[in-house]
């Protein structure tokens, strides 16, 4: 399998470590407001990423880190008159609750930035220590140009990165592109005690205590949507290759494209489509996953109403498929087997989803078109069902007020086979004004919704 690995900028070949094992870190969620759509689509890639690496076998710890403390969040502390704890933990609850409904089950361990104080302020001693820290009248900052390989992850001279990038003024700094390891503390902040005052860390220095605490100095994977490029990843390279002069820090960079939630909002029939939640009152989870895997993970795109749309009768498909086989038992056969295989070999030329999303479609159409099937054919299509829900996650399996609906339906088959067909349509009007379809084959009926 190969990945186009940012820092190379080329393809490379995947191995693990002894053992099939891989370690792999995304960014999470700076939590001070409801995830939105494009952290949909940065956490459904990285999800279906760790499913197909367990699929194939290898040992994978996911970890994922969670900022607890950052600017943004004490600007909305500001903005709402709310306290620190009231606004981290209501907006991790609704982080947890839109990434388990996304289907995005993958996570091993979600580290919170604030509960690793302890390593960040030791990391940032060693800092200091070496020459690569220093202490000035508002905080603790790193000497950027000391680290002779910064800018190497975002390919610019460090001239064009002042240029390019908003830095923050402060005359205090030996230089611009000197990023901030701790803030001290100001007036109504959250802050935890340090060697250099009461504070809060920077970002940056979160994720290098995060990982090397969990990791050691290099790991496998470092996940994370593009815009993080720079600053965030090139100083977390320069933070723990300082500290541990060990290189390279991660073996495998794979950065997400940005998704524009802002073409949606000025769409009117798609104006609450911002939030996942409110995504997730008009299209199934599935769908939201469908929609992200059509499109090149690491292309910048804009999604409009149609390929949601298309991404729902998709689901609604698979679902239909689902049904008519559903009362079988899944089994493997050299058939089933050949038919995986073709299905997630794209995702071994760098994730590409898009085609495997392509080649789903193809099986379940050609399934659907088979007027009657045997029972062997039932069962291999639902292993193929099975392992296409393990590795993506597009499935949608009946949950236990859906397996009811069989109750309704077997009623009213009975009141049609008796002949009583007012009473078998009147089940099939109120369940339609419910938005749930009966699909009458010659093999007998079907729900979906
Ligand atoms: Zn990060």
């Amino acid at each position: 399998m190969e990945v186009k690995d940012t820092l190379s900028a080329s393809l490379k070949k995947m191995e693990t470590r002894e053992g099939k094992r891989m370690n792999m870190f995304v960014c999470g969620p700076t939590i001070q407001d409801k995830p939105h759509m494009g952290h949909a689509r940065t956490y459904i890639f990285y999800d279906v990423l760790a499913r197909y690496l367990r699929y194939k076998g290898i040992r994978l710890f996911y970890l994922m880190n969670i900022t607890d403390i950052e600017d943004h969040i004490i600007t909305k502390m500001q903005e709402t008159g709310k306290s620190w704890e009231e606004i981290t933990s209501t907006y991790s609850a609704e982080f947890f609750d839109i990434m388990e409904r996304l289907k995005n089950k993958s996570v091993s361990y979600s580290a919170f930035a604030t509960d690793y104080t302890e390593e960040i302020i030791v990391q940032i001693k060693k800092l200091m220590k070496k020459g690569y820290a220093y202490e000035i009248s508002d905080g603790v900052y790193y000497r950027a140009r000391k680290f002779k390989d910064y800018g190497r992850l975002s390919k610019q001279d460090l001239d064009q990165l002042i240029t390019g990038a908003r830095v923050e003024v402060n005359e205090e700094k030996e230089d611009p592109l000197d990023f901030v390891l701790w803030k001290k503390k100001k007036e109504g902040e959250p802050s935890w005690p340090s060697p250099w005052g009461e504070g809060r860390p920077g970002w940056h220095i979160e994720d290098t205590a995060i990982t090397e605490s969990t990791f050691g100095p290099v790991y496998d994977i470092h996940g994370g949507a593009k815009d993080l490029i720079f600053p965030h990843h090139e100083s977390e390279i320069a933070q723990m290759e300082a500290i541990s002069s060990k290189r390279p820090m991660v073996k495998y960079w794979i950065h997400t494209g940005h998704l524009n939630v802002d073409d949606i909002k000025m769409s009117k029939s798609l104006k609450n489509f911002v939030t996942v939640e409110d995504a997730l009152k008009s299209f199934w989870p599935e769908a939201i996953r469908i929609m992200m895997l059509s499109m090149r993970y690491s292309a910048a795109v804009n999604f409009d109403e149609k390929s949601v749309i298309d991404a729902q009768t998709t689901a609604e498909k698979i679902s239909i498929l689902l049904h008519r086989v559903n009362a079988q038992e899944e089994r493997k056969s050299d058939k089933a087997d050949e038919i995986v295989e073709r299905i997630f070999s794209p995702l071994e030329n760098d994730m590409n989803t898009p085609e495997t999303m392509k080649e789903i479609v193809g099986f379940v159409k050609d399934s659907l078109s088979k007027r009657t099937m045997t029972d062997e054919e039932k069962c291999e299509i639902k292993y193929v069902l099975s392992k296409i829900e393990q590795v993506m996650g597009i499935v949608h399996f009946p949950s236990l007020p859906e397996k009811s609906m069989d109750i309704v339906l077997n009623l009213r088959n009975d009141f049609r086979e008796k002949g009583d067909y007012d009473s078998a349509d009147r089940i099939r009007d109120s369940l339609k004004s419910q938005g749930i379809m009966i699909e009458d084959t010659e093999e007998g009926s079907y729900v979906w919704w």
